[in-house]
């Protein structure tokens, strides 16, 4: 599969990405990840890194898909939602217009993606105070800025990071803190659209419209969602096939999900006949 952005490595991009086979161990490995402390970035970090195969044709270490910019990562770990299941998600909402609750369905695989545009993962941009090159932000800059409370100081950290290159036009600068120190609201303003202008993009929000009073209504949809999905399924599985085959816990959880579905169903079928 392509990513819409992709990895910048030796100065070429490589877009393919592919997941392990699904196995028992993985599913378990994310319902942990899922289920610990960590921050959000440093979660999905975990859940590519375990499950990815290849990433722009690299091993999937935590440091390479912490290079990954945020688009990418949401769109694998959507990707992955699907893999382990859940294509189709019923989500529900309160109207707003009209105050009923109700539920709307998603085909996560269709949900819109915007490739990177020209130059990606760098932006240009002219600002007030002279020429320089951003950087679209990745994993490792939403890790660093998992822990700041103040958003002035988040967006600050953000800037500092991905700065590429100090414009030649200022003197006496010594780093890129005293050069975000000299630009202004509207430079900042220049800064995102050039870095949305090139950054890929996932739809985190759908709009839905409301089955009793037809008033639309916008609605948000958690590109993360994989790691919400219910693990208590994988014990039921182990449990049922361990009690009719006497298969080892290990053997169970080294399977591919699709051979441990077929002996599900073979199990549920011959239970069938019995009853
Ligand atoms: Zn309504």
């Amino acid at each position: 599969m392509q990513l819409p952005g992709g990895l910048w490595h030796n100065n070429q991009r490589n877009r393919r990405f592919s997941f392990r086979p699904l196995t028992g161990e993985m599913e378990l490995v994310l319902a942990e990840i899922a289920g610990s402390d960590a921050s959000l970035p440093a979660k999905v970090t975990s859940a590519l890194s375990a499950t990815l195969d290849r990433v722009g044709g690299e091993v999937p270490t935590g440091s390479l898909v912490e290079t990954l910019c945020v688009a990418d990562r949401q769109f694998m770990m959507r990707i992955l939602s699907v893999y382990l299941g859940a294509e189709e998600v019923w989500l529900t909402a309160r109207c707003k217009h009209c105050g009923e609750q109700f539920d709307f369905m998603v085909n996560q695989s269709e949900l819109p993606v915007k490739e990177a545009g020209e130059g990606f993962p760098f932006a240009p941009v002219e600002t007030s105070v002279g020429f320089y090159r951003l950087r679209v932000p990745n994993g490792a800059d939403q890790l660093a800025i998992a822990t700041v409370d103040n958003s002035e100081a988040a967006l600050q950290t953000l800037l500092e990071r991905c700065i590429m290159d100090l414009p030649d036009t200022l003197e006496g600068l010594e780093d890129s803190s005293d050069f975000i120190k000299k630009i202004r609201a509207e430079d900042l303003r220049k800064i995102e659209t050039a870095v949305e202008n090139v950054a890929p993009e996932v739809a985190t929000m759908a709009q839905a419209a409301c089955p009793e009073c037809k008033g639309a209504n916008i609605m948000e949809i958690d590109p993360y969602m994989c790691l919400k999905q219910g693990s208590a399924g994988i014990f039921t599985e182990i449990h049922t096939l361990a009690s009719t085959y006497h298969w080892s816990e290990t053997d169970i959880l080294s399977m591919p999900k699709i051979r441990r579905q077929r002996y599900l169903k073979l199990i549920d079928r011959s239970r069938g006949m019995v009853d």
